[in-house]
């Protein structure tokens, strides 16, 4: 086992990690909170063993097949709704997966793009006939100033280096051009109520906890400007599973969990009752900054 090191300085701020506070309740992730800028990250550093055991046998087929009608739709409507950027009409997906979300961009007329960490992966995504860049997040070879949108979904919390990682997708952009980003919520309601076992908290993945206000901040300091950011979706299954297993546990064992999955989820979409008071409640959550989930827009500036 090699030995992991600590961070030195701030991944937002760079002021000293001397200076941030430990937090005791979340020491099983390793987080303290900057003395400067108050962002939450994982002091420890994951080392190749970590990464290996968590990455190593990473099934992105499975993420293919586990899409379900709703997903495909709610990605068809974002994808839609970025097209309005198309210039150059090309897209970059920043880390892409199974490339599942750049298929949309496609069937919209956008010429797609994709990068990804083994070669495995790469050979995965060119089998779908998408043009994908070794590198990872420092893609090698793809033109500067040449893309529309770049996609970065899910992929911020598990970094510690944002600051140049959002300075080379600035560099990527053409003017005007934007990045969208979606990371869970540090700030949310449901990480209050649920404390140290949220289900986000997964060190060595996640290892930076972003809010809407750090976000601005690395984002306005990598020469952006915000054009949309909201919060949504308040998971009641996955504040049931970590309610159970805590001391709430013999209160709530008879309460199914299975009410809470997917399939639920899309007969709530399609019950019209439902699925207006569940907008209501994410309405409320996303005007608080506190729902589960970031998803935001930003304009190179
Ligand atoms: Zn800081």
């Amino acid at each position: 086992m090699i030995d992991r090191e600590a961070l030195t300085n701030c991944p937002l701020c760079d002021a000293g990690s001397d200076k941030a506070r430990r937090l005791p309740k979340f020491s099983k992730d390793h987080l303290v909170r900057c003395g400067s800028c108050k962002f939450v990250y994982s002091l420890l550093i994951p080392n190749d063993e970590d990464y290996a055991r968590v990455y190593g046998n990473y099934n992105y087929a499975a993420e293919d097949e586990s899409r379900t009608d709703l997903n495909i739709l709610k990605e068809r409507e974002i994808a839609s709704r970025l097209a309005r950027y198309r210039q150059t009409g090309k897209v970059l997906d920043m880390a892409a997966g199974a490339g599942r979300f750049l298929v949309h961009f496609r069937d919209l007329g956008f010429t797609i793009y994709a990068t990804e960490f083994s070669e495995k992966m790469c050979l995965y995504l060119e089998a779908k006939g998408i043009t994908t860049y070794r590198g990872g997040l420092f893609p090698e070879g793809a033109e500067p100033g040449s893309f529309d949108v770049v996609v970065f979904t899910e992929i911020i919390e598990h970094i510690n280096n944002p600051i140049p990682v959002l300075t080379e997708i600035n560099r990527l952009l053409r003017p005007g051009g934007c990045v969208y980003i979606t990371t869970p919520n540090f700030a949310s309601l449901e990480r209050r109520l649920i404390g140290p076992t949220w289900g986000m908290l997964m060190w060595p993945e996640h290892i930076t906890y972003w809010s809407p206000r750090h976000l601005d901040l690395a984002l306005g300091k990598t020469g952006f400007r915000r054009s949309r950011l909201t919060t949504q979706n308040i998971s009641p299954y996955r504040i049931v599973q970590a309610l159970k297993r805590g001391r709430m546990s013999s209160v709530l064992s008879d309460v199914s969990e299975q009410g809470f999955s997917d399939t639920a989820q899309e007969k709530v979409a399609g019950s019209k009752l439902l699925s207006t008071a569940k907008k209501l409640v994410n309405f409320g959550l996303g005007a608080s900054g506190t729902g589960s989930g970031i998803t935001a827009i930003y304009e190179k500036a």
